[in-house]
């Protein structure tokens, strides 16, 4: 994938762009961000980009230069056989042992063989072991000759601190709906309808999209639709907490998971959204949510004036508290009031 393929982060791939355009790219680099937002995608296309022997100015875009993508070297970073680009990444237990990085930094001690550069990428940097970290200081410190790192990391708090001060960091942001919708689309075959459903409630990952996209929502779904639905009928505090342990308790009463809890309000957030356009009176083609078009258009009288807008940031400040690791219970039941 070129850069003027990635999806999302433009600010970036065309910094990125203008660096290898002016022979600038730091030697050294951390892309640091959410999992699952392509930062192993764009860290790919800088490595195709750096290494093409026809680059081009891509049109339409504010990207200075590109990989061509179709001439050798291109083919090669492509298929994963490029001889001076290495990519990194953790083995089966989660981690990159000091072997590999030794492999690996025995093989900078050359020049590059066919590219301009030698790039080595290293996905997941903080799976490497401290001892792996240990051994890459030097060179990240003063890389061999023709050799650049780049290190992609969703957790760069978990790297030495002598490592994560000896890369610039870029950061990645998460993506918008659409981006997703759009990656789903393209690079992963999925139908409009599904790409649109699943893309607001993947927390602007990719990679969430994926894990969530072919498990069965529809049991989220009536769950976040029933919530709102007993909220609209504005019962008093003891039904809304009854109503609550609904979203923290699963079926044989085990409290759900914060990651199954998160997705519901996900939903919900989206499901808020959609009735704020239908109160709006926007076209139903824009809805998040088109098979609950009708259950919608039900609830939006309920949900009129602010009242959509003010359960949504209810529903916002309820996940953050989960991604701050607050009870499910405790969550489920602030929200329930709150709304
Ligand atoms: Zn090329």
């Amino acid at each position: 994938m070129t850069l003027r393929d990635i999806i999302g982060h433009r600010r970036l791939t065309a910094l990125i762009a203008r660096a290898i355009d002016r022979d600038s790219l730091p030697p050294t680099l951390l892309f640091a961000g959410p999992s699952g937002v392509g930062k192993w995608a764009v860290a790919r296309a800088t490595a195709q980009a750096v290494n093409c022997l026809e680059r081009v100015k891509p049109g339409a875009t504010d990207l200075a230069t590109d990989a061509c993508g179709k001439c050798r070297s291109c083919d090669r970073v492509a298929r994963g056989v490029h001889v001076d680009v290495i990519a990194v990444e953790p083995d089966d237990k989660a981690s990159i042992k000091i072997d590999v990085i030794r492999d690996v930094l025995s093989r900078t001690s050359f020049r590059p063989f066919e590219g301009r550069k030698r790039l080595v990428l290293i996905r997941e940097a903080d799976t490497l072991e401290p001892a792996s970290q240990n051994a890459l200081l030097k060179s990240l410190e003063e890389p061999p000759p023709g050799t650049m790192f780049i290190l992609t990391s969703a957790v760069p708090g978990a790297l030495l601190p002598t490592v994560r001060s000896r890369c610039m960091r870029l950061r990645f942001g998460r993506l918008t709906s659409n981006e997703i919708a759009a990656a789903l689309i393209r690079d992963h075959d999925y139908s409009d309808a599904d790409a649109k459903q699943t893309a607001p409630i993947a927390d602007g990952s990719i990679g969430q999209a994926l894990a969530l996209i072919d498990n069965d929502l529809s049991m989220f779904r009536e769950l976040a639709m029933g919530l709102l639905r007993h909220t609209a009928g504005r019962a008093d505090t003891q039904s809304r907490v009854q109503a609550a342990s609904a979203l923290h308790t699963g079926g044989s009463k085990k409290e759900r998971t914060r990651e199954d809890v998160a997705i519901v309000l996900r939903l919900m957030a989206s499901m808020l959204r959609d009735l704020e356009a239908i109160n709006a009176g926007a076209d139903r083609a824009v809805l998040a949510n088109p098979l609950l078009t009708g259950d919608l258009e039900a609830l939006a009288r309920a949900f009129s004036g602010d009242r959509a807008r003010a359960a949504f940031g209810a529903v916002d400040r309820a996940l953050t508290a989960l991604e701050r690791n607050a009870g499910t219970k405790v969550v489920a039941e602030w929200l329930a009031v709150q709304m």
